[in-house]
């Protein structure tokens, strides 16, 4: 069986590794010098309630083998929302590192996958490969090869801003801030790689490249956040969805197959499934729409609260409706409840 993956991120790397535990070598195809993360920042990996498991590690040990080793547990999230700033203490999750270390989500990847990775190639479209291999599996982290296929449907467009600061930063630690002002119906975050080093991102949706600048400092203006910045990234990210997530003998991964949730633009967890699904379902002759739907679902769940989101102005956030769909602070909550343990420690600074 001859299986072309392009892109060697975190979907690609999860389906090359569930291929080679069944004995299949695929062809990698990547479009930088290197394999895995695309970017220099921290992500979170929250525990969740609403999936078939509550600890992310443990189920991707368990159900697909995976083994991966966080930055450190994310034990609090502040909240902060026009009117008010909510502390929440708990296990919500991980913290994992992005980038080029060995420690990074993308290098723990591809450092479990054996075959040979052909990089700095860009492949254009599927017809490039359609006549050497039997399966080609997409899984380049964008909607050009859906689009291309007239496949994909847009959620939403946003621009966003990573910026590494220098200061004293708390480690386990993400700091939200939901404001129309500046973020438009989307949000900007912080998360410390270390004490001293940290990335503070704003996302913005339907803005040109030009208009971030007047939103990050508008950002900057409201938060009274004043760290050095030792450097700036900029990105355009979609979140959308396609008709079918195979066609043919193609088949759809990670952010290229819309697996992305529209309210936190979350998707490693969906990324790294996804990959294996595929896998599993080309190997087993199994039909892939079928394996993939429980993340779709969940992928679905956010996006009506989104619309929601997007029609209301700014007091929305101030409502218990709000925080409850946060997707880790949710699960959390109902947790608490029913373990019948102590409920987060909440602490309302007005
Ligand atoms: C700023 C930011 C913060 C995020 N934070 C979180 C978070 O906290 N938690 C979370 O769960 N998710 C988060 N996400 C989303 C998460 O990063 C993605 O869902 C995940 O990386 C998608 O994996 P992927 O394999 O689909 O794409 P990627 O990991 O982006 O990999 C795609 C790969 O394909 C390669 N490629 C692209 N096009 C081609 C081509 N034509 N030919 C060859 N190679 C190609 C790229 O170079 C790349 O290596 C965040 C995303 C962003 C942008």
């Amino acid at each position: 069986m001859k299986v072309a993956i392009i892109g060697a991120g975190i979907s690609g790397l999860a389906c090359a590794f569930e291929f080679e535990r069944n004995g299949i070598i695929p062809t990698i195809f990547e479009k930088k010098s290197n394999p895995g993360d695309t970017f220099d920042l921290n992500i979170c990996m929250f525990n969740t309630t609403g999936k078939s498991y509550r600890d992310p590690l443990v189920y991707l040990k368990k159900q697909y083998n995976i083994e991966l080793n966080p930055l450190s547990h994310l034990n609090k999230v502040t909240l902060n929302t026009p009117d008010k700033q909510t502390i929440l203490v708990d296990n919500f999750g991980y913290i994992f590192k992005r980038g080029i270390e060995e420690y990074s989500l993308g290098s723990q990847l591809a450092s479990k996958i054996k075959c040979p990775i052909t990089s700095d190639t860009y492949i254009h479209n599927t017809k490039d490969l359609s006549n050497n291999f039997d399966y080609i599996v997409v899984a380049t982290g964008n909607n050009n090869i859906a689009k291309s296929l007239n496949i994909w449907n847009y959620e939403l467009s946003t621009r966003i801003r990573i910026a590494t600061i220098l200061g004293k930063f708390e480690t386990g630690s993400l700091i939200l801030w939901f404001d129309k002002r500046f973020a438009k119906d989307c949000y900007g975050y912080m998360i410390a790689h270390s004490p001293k080093e940290a990335i503070l991102t704003l996302i913005v949706n339907n803005i040109s490249y030009s208009e971030m600048e007047y939103y990050f400092k508008e950002f900057l203006l409201f938060t009274k956040l004043n760290y050095k910045i030792n450097g700036i990234t900029e990105l355009d990210f979609y979140t959308g969805f396609i008709n079918t997530m195979q066609i043919g003998n193609t088949y759809f991964i990670g952010n290229s197959g819309g697996l992305v949730e529209d309210f936190l633009g979350y998707g490693v967890m969906n990324s790294i499934e996804s990959g294996v699904l595929a896998a599993r379902s080309i190997i087993n002759n199994k039909n892939y729409n079928i394996a993939i739907q429980p993340l779709i679902n969940d992928v679905n769940h956010f996006v009506e609260f989104r619309n929601k989101l997007s029609d209301s102005k700014n007091d929305v956030y101030s409502t218990e409706a709000f925080i409850s769909r946060l997707p880790g602070l949710k699960s959390s909550y109902h947790y608490c409840e029913s373990q019948e343990t102590k409920v987060p420690e909440v602490q309302i600074k007005q």
